[in-house]
């Protein structure tokens, strides 16, 4: 169980700190344990999510360390217990906006003000949404982003995994756990997905795919009750009754708090080889600044790159 080490600021005098990390996924949790080694005392603001989208999936089988894998909230909880074995401070309180105009950067929170010498941004990705009717009513009502968190809620009943990524055949392979039948709809007729996954769903005798396929429509009163679904060959429109749609289409960086202040392309930040953004003493890792790798291993690794320019760019301050 992931859990918070110390209390907010609540409101007082702006809190001045040497690393302030943005974000507690793998790249911010990973960043506060190389700051922590090197004694900056880190303080880490949460977000709504601690130990970030990992926390969310059941088990992680390619972070190397763990042959029989890892559950994701678990793996988040160890990385945040070795950061703050050294020092690292994790508070619940998430930032709404920035000034990175000048030394110390200031930072306001839901909780007050921070005052950071460094700044280490690790605010990752939310998910995407398929922005069709029925999905904002019904979310939380049988349409969900996430299979842990929700898998249980669908024990013999009937679920649709909409997308042909990775996520999606890790998260229907997941919930065939629970659901009688999983129905995997894919806008292309080839799958994104790894070859392992790939091969383990074909073989799954639960799942189903239907292809060159879209949502346009998910349909239901209380709860879900079906989807429209569009064939983006044919045009031709069905209902495809379920109790579920799990939506695993891709995932935006949360990253708009830093527009017209910071470099960015395409909504990710930019960063150099060595996690330097466009602003001296800021530094960025992990999902916010990645748009190839996002993976847990490779997050963790900027998060630890960064945290040691930040080491370096305070040491060469006060030479
Ligand atoms: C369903 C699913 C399954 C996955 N399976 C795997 C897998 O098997 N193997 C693998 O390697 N990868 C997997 N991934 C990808 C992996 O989880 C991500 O690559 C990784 O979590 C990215 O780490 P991050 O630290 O950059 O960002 P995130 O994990 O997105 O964490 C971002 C953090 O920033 C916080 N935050 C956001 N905004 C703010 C703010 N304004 N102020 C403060 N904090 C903020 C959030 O609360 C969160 O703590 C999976 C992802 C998903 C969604």
């Amino acid at each position: 169980m992931l859990h918070l080490s110390s209390v907010s600021t609540g409101g007082e005098a702006p809190r001045h700190v040497k690393v302030l990390i943005l974000g507690a996924g793998p790249a911010g949790l990973a960043a506060a344990l190389y700051a922590a080694r090197a004694e900056l005392q880190p303080v880490v603001l949460t977000g709504t999510q601690l130990g970030g989208q990992a926390a969310l999936t059941h088990t992680i089988e390619n972070y190397p360390g763990f042959p029989d894998g890892v559950g994701g909230a678990e793996l988040g909880d160890l990385f945040q217990r070795q950061a703050e074995r050294f020092g690292a401070t994790v508070e619940f309180d998430t930032a709404h906006s920035v000034d990175l105009a000048q030394r110390p950067f200031r930072v306001q929170t839901d909780n007050g003000e921070y005052r950071a010498e460094t700044l280490i941004i690790a605010t990752g990705a939310s998910p995407n949404h398929l922005k069709v009717p029925g999905e904002a009513e019904l979310t939380g009502r049988g349409v969900s982003y996430c299979a842990t968190c929700d898998g249980w809620f669908f024990k013999d009943k009937q679920v649709v995994v909409v997308g042909g990524g990775d996520s999606a055949l890790e998260e229907g392979l997941f919930l065939t756990r629970y659901a009688t039948s999983v129905t995997i709809v894919h806008r292309r007729e080839t799958l994104r997905a790894g070859a392992i996954l790939q091969k383990r769903a074909f073989a799954h005798p639960k799942i189903r795919f239907i292809w060159n396929t879209i949502v346009t429509e998910i349909l239901g009163k209380e709860a879900v009750e079906a989807v429209r679904l569009k064939n983006v060959q044919t045009g031709e429109e069905t209902v495809f009754p379920t109790d579920g749609v799990f939506i695993f289409i891709g995932h935006t960086p949360n990253t708009h708090m830093f527009v017209g202040q910071l470099e960015m392309e395409n909504g990710y930040i930019k960063v150099d080889s060595r996690m330097h953004t466009s602003i001296p003493g800021v530094f960025a890792a992990g999902e916010a600044a990645d748009p190839h790798f996002r993976q847990v291993i490779t997050s963790a690794g900027m998060g630890a790159a960064a945290a040691m320019e930040a080491t370096r760019f305070l040491a060469e301050l006060s030479k």
